[in-house]
């Protein structure tokens, strides 16, 4: 017999192997730790000490009588690994090691003798992924019949020439725009030119000039040029020192040409290396309120949920930081004293206009 067809004829009689098992032997032999660590548990099942002596005995005949070989008996672990009481999982064990055939027939065979785990049902949520190479991915876990309506939406006029997936991000994207379905509830992104570049632009040499958008998103000049010239422009007045254009407020709440230019101000939310966008940030009074903070342009900040909550509002704590404004800038400014930009997507007016 040469060394193959002695492999062969050991791995087919593995209860043989097990019953001889040596952890450290497998490891010390250069082969991997999963393997040593699967066959030491096995070993303890088929002959190590326990209660269900008779089953043990039961379980090696029976594993010899329908030819197991190693891999469907380390399959067989895995299977009954995570089941509830060792009485069961004697019960599935012994299941598996009756069916006779190959390792395929072994695993199709488990579906239906193996029950399925109790885990909880997922919660409701939706999740959003960063931006990659101009693309970002979403998913959702929700009711089943709500998914399987979308699904079934999605799949209306489905071309059985052509994949399915690029098809149905299609028609989500239509299900999406339908009478302004998300676009009515989106804020129009704020594009942040400086009059230099702007000039540019206009000149048709933009083409390289990336702008940053209050949404998180950026854009090339050209693109600006083509899609959003004279429809959508925005203007901020930006002063070099004072930052933007202050418009007095005794209102609590923020009017609209404010929001607008504390995100046009800063693009992200300002504490270092937060990537909230602008237009999903709440307006922050840098002086509260509650102390008799005005509602004023330089008494505001853009400030993520997160963030606008642990805020050190109070004078007298130092404990997460602050925001203060640095040359016209809402800064976060450390517990210590120090402040630090954000500098994930920097395209806020005035780094952009004055290289604050
Ligand atoms: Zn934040």
């Amino acid at each position: 017999m040469n060394d193959f067809e002695a492999f062969i004829a050991a791995a087919a009689r593995p209860m043989d192997i097990l019953a001889g098992f040596n952890r450290q032997a497998v490891v010390d032999a250069g082969m991997k730790s999963t393997l040593a660590a699967d066959g030491e548990k096995a070993r303890e099942v088929y002959f190590g000490p326990t209660k269900f002596s008779r089953k043990q005995a039961h379980a090696v005949r029976i594993a010899r009588e329908t030819g197991k070989s190693l891999d469907q008996i380390l399959f067989i672990e895995q299977q009954v690994r995570s089941l509830g009481t060792e009485k069961e999982k004697w019960t599935i064990r012994l299941a598996l090691l009756s069916v006779r055939g190959n390792y395929e027939t072994l695993k199709r065979r488990a579906k239906d003798i193996v029950p399925e785990p109790d885990t909880p049902a997922p919660e409701s949520a939706v999740r959003f992924g960063k931006e990659r190479k101009g693309k970002r991915t979403f998913s959702a876990t929700g009711d089943a019949r709500d998914i399987a309506a979308l699904e079934y939406a999605l799949r209306q006029k489905l071309d059985t020439t052509r994949p399915e997936g690029p098809q149905m991000y299609e028609a989500f994207h239509d299900l999406l725009h339908k009478d302004g379905a998300v676009a009515d509830a989106v804020p129009r992104p704020l594009v942040n030119i400086p009059l230099a570049d702007y000039i540019k632009i206009l000149g048709g040499q933009g083409d390289d000039t990336i702008l940053g958008l209050s949404d998180g998103t950026t854009m090339t000049g050209a693109e600006y040029l083509t899609h959003h010239h004279s429809k959508d422009l925005e203007v901020a007045l930006f002063h070099p020192q004072a930052g933007p254009v202050n418009l007095y407020n005794t209102k609590r709440f923020a009017n609209k040409k404010q929001r607008d230019l504390a995100r046009a101000t800063l693009t992200t939310c300002p504490v270092p290396d937060c990537r909230h966008a602008a237009d999903n940030c709440e307006v922050h009074h840098i002086e509260p309120w509650a102390r008799g903070g005005p509602t004023n342009m330089n008494n505001l900040s853009v400030l993520c949920r997160y963030h606008n909550r642990t805020n050190d509002d109070d004078p007298d704590r130092h404990n997460r930081g602050r925001i203060q404004v640095r040359d016209g800038t809402p800064t976060w400014v450390s517990p210590r004293g120090t402040p630090v930009p954000n500098t994930t997507h920097q395209y806020g007016a005035m780094h952009l206009l004055f290289g604050k």
